[in-house]
């Protein structure tokens, strides 16, 4: 009962999207239907508008966002938005654009294989971010096989994006977990962000901590270079009452089936989400006492 109550007074709180990269089209397009016969999408002036709070926001508010500006967003997702009229923030990483530098996580899996550069990437995430840095150039070198290249969106195709509705903004210089770094690491990836954006003309002032990671170092570095609004990665509805360092972002993939995302958007997966997990958690103690006891009587 108390679920249902909350739930209904979180009825016209924003719901952020945060997508990574699109490729099941079909799914994709009858999300953004689905999201267009039932919520009011910001639009393009009300963006800003809306993150210097100057706007009451509509009824049942919805603003999608992407990070990381996989090259997917342009050719998969951007037709479908712009044939809906649908706008959006696109995160970017200031040190990939125009470049063929592939994405960290992804040159681990090219180097280790698929299931075991995953589970690397997840070890790697905990780890202080030298040791990161330095593991991937060990990795570089020490490998047989040539370098991974990667074609990353160009100027032209980010500013094509932009002309139509897209909002450009900060995702960080290299994509660094930022509470595993230095208050000299995370300056630095902020202080290259901004100033390239900036440089650019694209949208300094809003930022996607990459990987969700939030610290408070963050924060006063995010102060510091004139940042308004930093975005979560903690799959809740946003409340009027967060922190504009600490927005809320509901997690969808362009493949979630749409009974998902109907209840990912009601805000209710949030809700149960940590109780799946626990039982997850305990099903997978259960599985893995049963393999030891296969194994070993
Ligand atoms: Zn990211």
């Amino acid at each position: 009962m108390e679920t249902t109550i909350s739930i209904l007074k979180n009825f016209n709180n924003l719901r952020i999207l945060a997508y990574h990269t699109v490729h099941d089209l079909a799914n994709f397009e009858d999300q953004l239907i689905y999201i267009k016969q039932n919520y009011s999408v910001l639009s393009t002036d009300q963006i800003p508008q809306f993150l210097k709070n100057k706007i009451l926001l509509p009824k049942r508010p919805l603003l999608i966002t992407f990070d990381d500006g996989d090259p997917s967003v342009y050719r998969n997702a951007f037709p479908i938005l712009k044939k809906f009229n649908i706008p959006a923030i696109l995160f970017v990483v200031t040190d990939l654009i125009n470049s063929k530098k592939p994405f960290w996580w992804d040159e681990v899996e090219y180097y280790l294989g698929k299931v075991e550069g995953n589970r690397k990437v997840w070890e790697i995430k905990d780890w202080p971010n030298m040791q990161r840095v330095e593991y991937l150039e060990n990795l570089r070198k020490t490998s047989t096989k040539p370098r991974l290249n990667f074609d990353q969106l160009n100027l032209k195709q980010i500013r094509e994006m932009q002309a139509s509705g897209i909002t450009i903004a900060n995702h960080s210089h290299t994509h660094p977990m930022l509470d595993q770094c230095t208050l000299e690491e995370v300056d630095y990836e902020i202080k290259c962000s901004t100033e390239k954006l900036k440089e650019l003309n694209f949208c300094h002032d809003i930022f996607a901590y990459p990987n969700g990671n939030h610290s408070i170092i963050t924060e006063s570095v995010l102060s510091k270079y004139g940042i308004e609004k930093a975005f979560l990665f903690d799959h809740k509805i946003t409340k009027s009452t967060n922190h504009p360092f600490r927005i809320s972002r509901l997690i969808v993939n362009d493949h979630t089936p749409l009974w998902k995302f109907k209840l990912i958007l009601s805000g209710f997966h949030g809700r149960i989400l940590p109780i799946t997990r626990f039982v997850g958690k305990i099903k997978s103690k259960i599985r893995s006492k049963n393999e030891y006891i296969n194994n070993y009587r």
